[in-house]
């Protein structure tokens, strides 16, 4: 993002891509990132930071795409996921911090770094991958479609993205979750392919099963946002309530070092966020020596998935800012603002998933990184 000839640049899969739109026996399924909404506007003239969401829904369709998810809807299920995981760790009275799972970059700096806190790595995968997941198990059957036919593409702001969804781990049965990843510059190189004037175009909701999402998972889209859903549903685990207030103002800067205590019935339950590879360092050494944090987030890209490095080249620190308010503006207005309270997640759970934590979740959802790979 700062190299002023662009000389680092990512693999496109736009050829690829539209082979497989030309082809009339693959059923192509798009979902886009909770970030990309907000990030896409001032390419088309469009005040910065404005939620084009029906926009890119309609676009999307007018390109091709059989059918447009929000994967939004699969960070309402990492958020299950995830505090089911938290959850079991302080009902078993694991006092070491769970590291978050779902930035790529991270999990890769890990890896290479600090291989000795992979066992502290939460094994919730992160939302393209559960969405791809869901596409090729749950929804397959829903549409009585061979998952070998269905050709699932992610349109992300990170590049780290393309790289994880081609990871041996990222498979079902030889399946790959997700088949290709565009970055939100390729998507907006793709409207402009197809001569769509997205001012022009009437807006649409993403396709049913999965066109509800909670801001929550909305929310994934700012560092610290996953927390803060995370938080709200382990509330609602641990007491039965949801939580009084659900913002939780400690975690929204847009940058540097957050943390936050939220007293959940007789526990306090300690987090701490971190964004930018370049506060790393110093979370890495709070937690080897010995931290009290129940969990750590952590993504690479300083400010969250809404700086990250497959958006849009040339704008300036204030428009993060300006998409990061966007994000805190949806969940705002948003009346479903729980995971837990979304209508599909729990209907994709009673039909095929049973419960957060279940086998089939296990087998879908998580996944394991070993020194090894
Ligand atoms: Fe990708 Fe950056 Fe988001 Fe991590 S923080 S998932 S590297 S865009």
């Amino acid at each position: 993002m700062v190299c002023p000839t662009s000389a680092l640049h990512e693999r496109s899969y736009i050829d690829e891509l539209q082979n497989a739109l030309c082809n009339k026996d693959l059923t192509t399924v798009v979902q886009y990132s909770p970030a990309v909404s907000v990030s896409l506007a001032e390419s088309f003239g469009l005040k910065p930071g404005k939620d084009v969401n029906g926009l890119i829904v309609a676009a999307l369709h007018k390109i091709g795409f059989k059918y447009v998810f929000d994967t939004s809807f699969a960070a309402d299920i990492a958020i299950m996921e995830t505090a089911y995981e938290i959850n079991e760790r302080i009902n078993s009275g694991n006092t070491t911090p769970l590291l978050s799972g779902n930035c790529p970059s991270w999990v890769r700096y890990l890896e290479t770094f600090s291989p000795d806190l992979l066992p502290n790595l939460s094994t919730v995968k992160s939302p393209q991958q559960i969405m791809g997941a869901i596409v090729k198990s749950y929804f397959a059957k829903e549409i009585n479609v061979n998952p070998n036919n269905i050709y699932s593409v992610s349109i992300m702001p990170c590049i780290a993205n393309k790289s994880e969804a081609k990871r041996p781990e990222m498979t079902s049965r030889g399946i790959n979750d997700v088949d290709v990843v565009l970055s939100t510059r390729e998507l907006v190189r793709l409207i402009r392919l197809y001569g769509i004037d997205i001012n022009n175009i009437e807006p649409q909701q993403p396709d049913t099963p999965f066109g509800v999402r909670s801001s929550a998972g909305k929310l994934y889209g700012a560092s610290g946002g996953s927390t803060e859903g995370i938080l709200r549903t382990l509330h609602f685990m641990r007491t039965g309530k949801d939580m009084a207030t659900p913002k939780i103002n400690e975690l929204r800067s847009v940058t540097g070092v957050k943390e936050v205590s939220v007293k959940m019935g007789k526990e306090t339950i300690n987090v701490l966020v971190a964004s930018g590879l370049t506060t790393i360092r110093d979370v890495l050494a709070s937690i080897k020596s010995g931290s009290s944090y129940n969990y750590v987030e952590v993504m690479a890209c300083s400010g969250g998935c809404v700086n990250g490095g497959g958006q849009p080249f040339g704008f300036a620190e204030r428009d993060i800012k300006v998409r990061t308010k966007a994000l805190y503006e949806i969940d705002e207005i948003e009346i479903v603002k729980n995971a837990h309270r979304n209508t599909q997640v729990h209907e994709v759970y009673q039909k095929y998933f049973e419960n957060p934590g279940s086998e089939k979740a296990k087998k879908l959802f998580h996944v394991s990184y070993s020194k090894d790979k």
